[in-house]
């Protein structure tokens, strides 16, 4: 008899908390939802709790959880409701849970990811940010709890189903030359430069091949999403900087690959959808069915490649830079870049700001190490206040 894993879903009202969803649905006798949690979208969160019946469902915004108590009261569905970050870090390390599905977007995300590493659960991790962020303060609190951590970014779990089984983060015994990291090249991959300047958020939030939230799409769009990549492999995988090799790829239809002293390539190829990458981690190690349909190879027909261009996007130059300073760098790296695509979300700056944003918050907050959660949390605030005054003096 298989026990039924208990799933807390941080984020499932966005893009991977619905394919989460979508996956567990799949199979009731394998997992069930324990909690949900949205930031404050109420209407999505409830239709959720109505279908998976969760124990908890947390709201961040404490008036959205109040309008949706109110509302799973009337519908007579027995989930608890809880608001506040408090209650996100609680229904991560409850000790009913077995697996948490971190998929909040950015920053938001590092304090309830971290609380499941605390608690030695199997974390699920879409939300990069948090190694982004906190890398090696993350792995070690990993390695301490005794936590189990499986990639979900699409070319981070490639990555793990092409390295060898008995992989122990170490690159060279293992034989390995390279991590080739496969990246679209986003909606403005053959755009001229100079037509950068005007583009609007619809544009950089229409992907060619995948369906996302908006803030990976525009770091798909600025390359920004490949940069955070490279850092997370690093971390995942223990990899240099220079053994890490982006990759342009269009299709999307291979997912990362690993090169081999002996000249061999591995690589996972599969349809652009995200459940493949949450079934393979949530059934690991055993494949389970996802919904994505199978591939097929007569309508790829082809698989191109090409170098990135970093003169075109300068934002995966900087998480180069962030990721070779090391320390709180990083950190700041991600921060400015989430008031970046932020305010040009809102149409406060051209696309070409982003990088330029990034780039003077990187050289005006000063280097140091960080030790502590906290250290990265207080890294965080002052980066984006950084990046908030320089746009607040441009203006
Ligand atoms: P999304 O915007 O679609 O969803 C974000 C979720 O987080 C929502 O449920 C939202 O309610 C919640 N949220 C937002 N702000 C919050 C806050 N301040 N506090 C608490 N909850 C908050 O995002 P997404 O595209 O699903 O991405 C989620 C994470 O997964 C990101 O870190 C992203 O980089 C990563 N990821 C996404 C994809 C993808 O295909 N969408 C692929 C790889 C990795
Ligand atoms: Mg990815």
């Amino acid at each position: 008899m298989k026990t039924i894993r208990q799933i807390t879903v941080l984020g499932s009202t966005g893009s991977i908390g619905e394919s989460t969803l979508d996956v567990i649905a799949r199979h009731p006798d394998r997992f069930q939802a324990f909690a949900l949690t949205a930031n404050h979208s109420v209407e999505k969160m409830l239709a959720q709790c109505q279908r998976f019946q969760p124990r908890f469902a947390v709201m961040l915004d404490t008036a959205s959880a109040g309008q949706l108590a109110d509302a799973i009261k009337a519908a007579g569905i027995r989930t608890e409701v809880l608001a506040g970050i408090e209650s996100l870090e609680k229904v991560a390390s409850l000790p009913e849970v077995d697996a948490v599905m971190a998929a909040i977007v950015g920053a938001a995300g590092i304090r309830p990811t971290f609380a499941a590493a605390r608690t030695g659960k199997l974390v699920l991790l879409a939300n990069k940010e948090t190694l982004v962020m906190a890398g090696r303060i993350f792995m070690d609190l990993v390695k301490q709890h005794n936590a189990t951590l499986l990639p979900i970014d699409s070319e981070h779990n490639a990555i793990y189903q092409s390295l060898p089984h008995h992989f122990n983060g170490n690159l060279v015994a293992a034989g390995i030359s390279r991590i080739l990291l496969t990246a679209s090249g986003g909606p403005f991959r053959r755009a001229p430069l100079e037509s950068l300047a005007s583009v609007t958020p619809e544009q950089a939030c229409a992907h060619p091949n995948w369906d996302m939230g908006q803030k990976i799409s525009v770091d798909s769009a600025t390359m920004m999403n490949k940069g955070l990549e490279v850092i997370e492999a690093h971390w995942l995988f223990e990899a240099p900087p220079e053994k890490i090799q982006v990759v342009i790829h269009p299709q999307s239809v291979i997912h990362s690959m690993v090169a081999y002293v002996d000249g061999s390539v591995i690589a996972q190829l599969g349809n652009p959808d995200m459940r493949t990458p949450i079934a393979h981690a949530m059934g690991f190690p055993e494949r389970i069915e996802s919904g994505v349909s199978a591939l097929d190879m007569f309508k790829v027909a082809h698989l191109d490649f090409e170098e990135p261009d970093f003169k075109k996007f300068p934002c995966l130059k900087l998480a180069y830079q962030a990721l070779a300073a090391g320390g709180n760098m990083p950190a700041v790296l991600n921060a400015a870049n989430e008031i970046a695509v932020e305010s040009f979300l809102k149409r406060h700056m051209p696309f070409t700001a982003i990088p330029v944003m990034i780039a003077h918050a990187m050289e005006t907050v000063r280097q140091e190490e960080m030790a502590t959660l906290d250290d990265v949390l207080k890294t965080d605030t002052l980066a984006r206040d950084v990046a908030r005054n320089w746009l607040a003096n441009l203006q």
